[in-house]
């Protein structure tokens, strides 16, 4: 048994308003919600007063390794990403870059209060590397899936997967298969990846329908040809899927990660924010790549609220800034396939939460707690943030070894940057 913690009469979005009310955390859970909890004996109480208290966050699609190469290629386009950071940049990391990208990637993560990541990590080419990615990721304390995408032959990826699936454990860290898939693989390969998905019982995410009408049509056709359509396959940017394709994601269970900064930055086509949820098929937001944009959630979740309002149709204007929240922290955890997880502030779920400072400039006065939350605040108004009930930032202080993460950071960055011009 650990110490009971109240957090006292912050004003709770579950995501939903539920007004003024206290939050108990016993052993990592949400035991209860509600007004006026009592106290129980020995309990720690945190004074939420003037605070807004939140699920943590949940970033759908990232990858974690990039930490290390935050702001290389802005101005850029997707066949320019591809080339530098995934040609030329992934292959100069070594075990201990891995390590420190996705460290500082995770401290930044919670420091604006995800708590939960989706690491698509396509960096990877030994057991080294990838252990060194998981290990990061237990490191730092954060909610991860790691998505796990191999770059060797077939018969050591499915060992791999097998031994890094025993490695995340059932903690914190969960595994996914990362797919090249159809639009990035070719298709012996993707069949080999939604059956060893199937097989070890993991979720798929793959960027698939993002890279042309042509692209998005021919997957679906794999997927039925090979009859593989998975309940929970999460699919990345989405951005070229007729409505009718989204239906069809929608009655096979399927979800997509919308990274609105990246997609609008580069040259994919708008965001489907919409569309996509329109279709039933629920949607998460993500930050994808730090490379080219920034990857705290109050960044992402108002990239999608002003994109889609400013949808050409019309259509987007019913998008509001409760839908918003609802994309960063229920619907991403569904789609991170950690619904009844994470995500809510209800009694049984993980003790994810934020508490978010009001009293600051640009913040308040709040009128409307949504509106503050989603249009107004940002990590400096992080002032607490817990993981499955411990804490990880308190004051508005990471309880982390900052100075040492952003060391190795440094010294990742003068070797990445090294290797590239070589490349
Ligand atoms: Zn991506």
């Amino acid at each position: 048994m650990t110490t009971p913690l109240l957090i006292k009469g912050g004003l709770v979005l579950a995501p939903r308003v539920l007004g003024i009310a206290d939050v108990l955390v016993r052993d990592g859970l949400i035991a209860a919600v509600g007004p006026d909890l009592p106290v129980p004996d020995g309990a720690e109480v945190i004074d939420a007063s003037g605070r807004i208290v939140l699920p943590g966050f949940v970033d759908t699609h990232r990858h974690m390794w990039q930490g290390a190469v935050r702001g290389v290629l802005p101005d850029t386009t997707l066949s320019a990403y591809l080339d530098r950071v995934i040609g030329r940049t992934a292959p100069a990391f070594r075990p201990e870059d891995i390590h420190a990208g996705v460290l500082g990637s995770a401290l930044e993560a919670l420091d604006s209060g995800v708590t939960t990541v989706v690491d698509w990590s396509h960096v990877l080419s030994t057991p080294e590397q990838a252990d060194a990615n998981v290990q990061a990721l237990h490191d730092a304390g954060i909610r991860a899936v790691f998505g796990y995408c191999h770059t060797a032959g077939e018969a050591t990826r499915a060992a791999e997967s097998r031994r890094l699936k025993d490695a995340c454990g059932d903690g914190l860290l969960r595994m996914a298969v990362a797919a090249l898939g159809p639009d990035f693989g070719d298709l012996d390969r993707a069949r080999e990846e939604w059956l060893a998905a199937r097989d070890l019982g993991v979720m798929i995410t793959t960027h698939m329908g993002g890279h042309g009408a042509e692209a998005a049509t021919a997957g679906h056709a794999f997927l039925d040809a090979n009859d593989l359509w998975t309940p929970g396959t999460m699919y990345v940017h989405a951005n070229d899927y007729t409505d009718e394709q989204f239906k069809r994601i929608a009655d096979h269970g399927g979800t997509v990660a919308v990274s609105p900064a990246i997609e609008t930055a580069m040259d994919f086509s708008l965001p489907v924010t919409g569309r996509s949820r329109a279709a039933g098929v629920p949607t998460g937001l993500s930050a994808d790549a730090v490379t080219s944009a920034p990857g705290d959630m109050f960044t992402l979740m108002r990239a999608a609220y002003f994109t889609e309002r400013a949808r050409p149709d019309g259509a987007g204007l019913g998008f509001t800034v409760a839908d918003a929240l609802h994309m960063a922290t229920a619907e991403g955890a569904r789609v991170a396939g950690l619904d009844g997880v994470t995500g809510k502030i209800e009694p049984g779920l993980q003790a994810d939460l934020v508490l978010l400072r009001t009293d600051l400039p640009g913040i308040a006065p709040v009128h409307d707690p949504v509106a503050a939350a989603v249009l107004y605040a940002d990590t400096r108004a992080v002032e607490t943030v817990l993981v499955g009930g411990r804490t990880v930032k308190r004051d508005g202080e990471l309880l982390a070894d900052v100075r040492s993460a952003l060391d190795h950071l440094t010294a990742t960055a003068e070797h990445i940057a090294q290797a590239t011009a070589a490349n």
